[in-house]
């Protein structure tokens, strides 16, 4: 039996003690001062379903100051306590955390590109916080002028910047960009750009048009209920946004449901009733969350989360009071 007592501690200490004195060379090599690193490790992660090969890259994340109304019918007491206790996000109060969470799938046939982050000129504008998607690619050894397709969920800046290199020219120089067709024709109805009152609005408005701009609007539009890529199917997830979409990716009885923004980061899996700024039609974006979660709850189905801390997969159970998520453990293997 091993025994931790104030007297085997002092036993320790004098030998460690002696040992100094008999073994000077030993003690300067171990109290030699190394250098931090100050680097965090690149930030991909791989795992299989049925055949196709996921390959899941952050983008970084963005810490911020959340503004009132973040949580539309919430105060920000409430927000607090919900970020601090249901979600363990120990940020200090009034402060936010968003992971940015694309995908790459090889479906064995085509290299698909699911969502595409903040943005490679965010890199520097962030100090290397976000931005960060393609030199991480790049390091799990993906070559971006190999990707065939990228198929966006939404408009949002986060999941669409990405399609422009720091130059503004095509960060995917030889793929086919996918996008929902619901939400192609509200945000490129200039009518409806106009109705415009709030800034953020004007803003979602003016960046998805300099980065599809930027393509010349080359675009191959899809519908929900389709097979938009080998075993990928999109599902219709509205509220979010007016054409937000999310997808099933299945291969054989193996399948994951990539959401998007369903949710945003856990804290509104825990909270689904939580109304965040960022959803445009908060009350449709309620009752999606409810649907796609009670079927994520019922089928235990992973779901891949864009907004959930990297890598970004879990699964859902019911609540008395909404949802929990249990994140998949890491496997060191394929
Ligand atoms: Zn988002």
């Amino acid at each position: 039996m091993t025994q931790i007592d104030r007297r085997s501690l002092m036993t320790s200490a004098a030998a460690i003690a002696g040992a100094t004195v008999l073994a000077p060379l030993a003690t300067q090599r171990a109290s030699a001062a190394a250098p931090h690193a100050g680097t965090q490790n690149a930030g991909w992660y791989r795992y299989k379903v049925g055949t196709h090969e996921i390959t899941v890259v952050t983008d970084g994340s963005t810490r911020f100051k959340f503004p009132d109304g973040f949580v539309a019918n919430k105060s920000r007491e409430e927000v607090n306590q919900g970020v601090a206790t249901a979600a363990f996000m120990q940020v200090p109060a009034d402060e936010y955390v968003t992971p940015y969470t694309p995908i790459v799938i090889n479906t064995g046939s085509k290299l698909v590109v699911m969502d595409t982050g903040t943005g490679e000129a965010n890199f520097e504008r962030s100090k290397g916080t976000a931005g960060q998607f393609q030199n991480n690619l790049k390091t799990s050894g993906i070559d971006r002028s190999q990707v065939d397709m990228v198929i966006i969920s939404h408009f949002h800046g986060d999941h669409i910047n990405g399609l422009l290199a720091a130059d503004s020219k095509p960060a995917f120089p030889n793929a086919e960009i996918l996008v929902p067709e619901a939400e192609w024709a509200y945000f490129m109805d200039d009518a409806e750009m106009a109705k415009q009152t709030s800034e953020r609005m004007k803003g979602v408005f003016a960046g998805l048009r300099r980065v599809f701009d930027a393509l010349g609007r080359k675009v191959t539009r899809y519908q929900p209920d389709k097979e938009v890529a080998p075993g990928i199917t999109s599902v219709a997830t509205p509220g979010h946004t007016p054409g937000h979409s999310s997808f099933i990716v299945a291969s054989g009885s193996d399948k994951v449901f990539v959401q998007a923004d369903v949710t945003h980061t856990p804290v509104f899996v825990r909270n689904p009733g939580w109304h965040a700024m960022y959803d445009q039609d908060a009350n449709m974006a309620e009752a999606t969350r409810r649907k796609v979660y009670d079927m994520l709850a019922a089928d235990k189905m992973m779901v891949q989360g864009f907004h959930y801390p990297f890598p970004s997969r879990a699964y859902i159970e019911k609540t008395a009071t909404g949802y929990r998520e249990t994140m998949v453990s890491w496997n060191a293997t394929l």
